[in-house]
């Protein structure tokens, strides 16, 4: 079972999990001009999905702007552990994962890159979220 792919003209959602199933390469070849993809509801990654994400990217036409938003936390983590994994595209948000101090929920929170980091504010029970991760490590991507 692969990921799901939707496509609305310049916009683009992929979803689930990204697999060997997911050739994404027709996909590609049919861009133009500016495309945004959005990946929150990119659950999972395992490592043939590594390699078919990193084929896509790398046929997205040159002519295209490709812009990455809204990144789960695990396509973060292979933004980081992955060399290159986005090829030429820009990212401008990323979810942050938090974990709950009270209850051991881990709700995330959307973070625009070049923006102060998302207030943590409380969990649903009442207690207080700390950033599941370590900042510095977890926007390594960046540079
Ligand atoms: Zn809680």
């Amino acid at each position: 079972m692969g990921a799901s792919v939707q496509r609305h003209d310049g916009h683009i959602a992929i979803a689930g999990t990204l697999t060997e199933d997911d050739d994404l390469i027709p996909l590609a070849g049919g861009l133009t001009g500016k495309v945004t993809i959005d990946l929150s509801g990119l659950r999972r990654i395992n490592s043939a999905g590594v390699r078919m994400w990193m084929l896509f990217v790398r046929a997205v036409p040159p002519s295209v702007e490709l812009t990455l938003e809204k990144c789960s936390v695990p396509f973060v983590n292979q933004m980081n552990l992955v060399r290159d994994f986005v090829g030429g595209a820009r990212v401008t948000s990323v979810y942050v994962p938090y974990l709950c101090t009270k209850c051991s929920k881990s709700p995330v929170r959307l973070a625009s890159l070049g923006e102060a980091m998302p207030e943590a504010g409380k969990c649903d029970c009442g207690g207080a979220l700390e950033m599941d991760a370590d900042e510095q490590h977890y926007l390594a991507f960046q540079r």
